[in-house]
């Protein structure tokens, strides 16, 4: 998966690919030329039967289908391997040598047509000769070798044979058919290169198109990973928010989300005027409970005072741990007098509750100072007030509420 470079085509793999598939395409033509073949081997034979009688026109016939019986199981051989992907290239080039020995097999008809006075059966076997290497230039093109063996063995009997004649007319429609075949030759060479191009090009694009979709399904389970990825992002994201602005212990808010209130609300207050109050309180004795029951009834202690507390409040209001044991409760829209009244029901309330710690029941008053925020106070003053009158509290005897000056 971190592989992020773009798809490239391995350009050896794809020449590997170009030479095999000419290869396969130069055995199927050859081999399906062969169903075609015995009308040329009839023509011939017949034109050989009226030069030079009935059993050299069998004879030739015969040798010629045995070397297309011979390229027909060749040709079953690159196919059996082929399909097992070996690499056939032993039967290619077996087949390619048969293209030889096809070619010879069908040049050598001229020394059985040839005859002084039968000229005319010489050009008509040339005819059909022509005919039948125009069908291999376009059989024989995938691979360029086997047309050019092909031409070598079609040309060897006839140059021969032109050897072999003092005839000026036998000389002429022997270079003509050389000329020809030299055309053949550069003509396969043209066809060659056209087929070379589209399998190549054909090649490629089936290449691209899975290099492709391959990229498209990485990215696909790329898209997936980062889905997953974003979904553990939020919840650690929410999981940071509630780090916070939330009291781990007791579920109250934190101290700095609830300063951040104050600020907030304290900067409302110049524009709109609306009333606001805090509670501040302190556990009194606190210490002593740590110290008579240990750390952990303290803490249990901490949360009930959380419990406590807060099903007095309104919603709305907001209540923080701001210390060890220090609380406080945030109250928007309440003047001064209603915030008395509330912390002295709290007071109340904390002085009644109890928690059971070994079979004693565990008291948790606490000591309260209210401050309503005055008119162009800072929020950081607003709490030192309250703070301050919590300390009176305390001076007082504790377990008491005192309001801020
Ligand atoms: P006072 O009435 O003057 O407030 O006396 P106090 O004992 O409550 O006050 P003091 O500041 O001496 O002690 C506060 C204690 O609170 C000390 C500290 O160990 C305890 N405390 C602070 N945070 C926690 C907490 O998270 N859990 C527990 N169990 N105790 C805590
Ligand atoms: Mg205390
Ligand atoms: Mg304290």
């Amino acid at each position: 998966m971190g592989n992020t470079s773009p798809p490239q085509i391995d350009e050896a793999l794809i020449a590997r690919r170009v030479q095999s598939e000419l290869s396969r395409r130069l055995v199927e033509r050859v081999v399906d030329s062969t169903y075609i073949a015995p009308l040329g081997i009839a023509l011939v034979a017949w034109v050989i039967f009226l030069a030079a009688g009935w059993k050299p026109a069998l004879l030739w016939a015969g040798m010629l289908l045995c070397i297309e019986l011979l390229i027909v199981w060749l040709g079953r051989g690159f196919r059996r391997t082929e399909a097992r992907n070996d690499r056939p290239d032993g039967w290619r080039d077996a087949v390619i040598a048969a293209s030889g020995l096809l070619g010879l097999g069908w040049g050598s008809c001229v020394w059985f047509v040839w005859a002084e006075d039968a000229f005319l059966l010489y050009l008509a076997t040339l005819i059909i000769l022509v005919g039948v290497s125009a069908t291999c230039m376009v059989t024989m093109s995938p691979v360029r070798r086997a047309h050019g063996w092909f031409v070598a063995g079609l040309l060897a009997p006839m140059l021969g044979h032109l050897g072999a004649t003092s005839n000026p007319l036998a000389l002429q429609i022997g270079i003509g058919f050389v000329v020809m075949a030299a055309v053949q030759v550069l003509t396969t060479r043209d066809i060659h290169s056209e087929l070379v191009r589209e399998v190549d090009s054909s090649l490629r694009n089936k290449e691209l198109l899975e290099l492709l979709s391959k990229a498209s399904a990485d990215l696909h389970q790329l898209n997936g990973l980062m889905e997953e990825k974003n979904v553990a992002l939020g919840s650690a994201m929410d999981a940071l928010r509630e780090m916070v602005t939330q009291d781990h212990l007791t579920g109250a808010y934190s101290r700095r989300y609830v300063f951040e209130q104050l600020e907030r609300i304290a900067s409302t207050k110049q524009r709109h005027g609306t009333a606001a109050a805090i509670i501040m309180f302190d556990l009194d004795h606190f210490k002593a409970i740590n110290d008579t029951y240990g750390h952990p009834a303290g803490d249990r202690v901490l949360q009930e005072v959380v419990r406590v507390v807060g099903s007095q409040l309104r919603d709305g209001d907001m209540l923080a741990r701001v210390g060890g044991e220090e609380f406080l409760a945030l109250l928007p829209f309440t003047d001064i007098s209603a915030a008395l009244m509330l912390a002295e029901r709290l007071r109340l309330a904390l002085d009644a509750a109890r928690v059971l710690e070994n079979g004693t029941a565990v008291r948790m008053p606490a000591s309260f100072g209210v401050a309503e925020l005055m008119a162009n106070e800072g929020y950081n003053d607003w709490f030192r007030r309250a703070d301050a009158a919590l300390y009176q509290a305390k001076a007082a005897g504790r377990n008491s509420v005192e309001a801020a000056h």
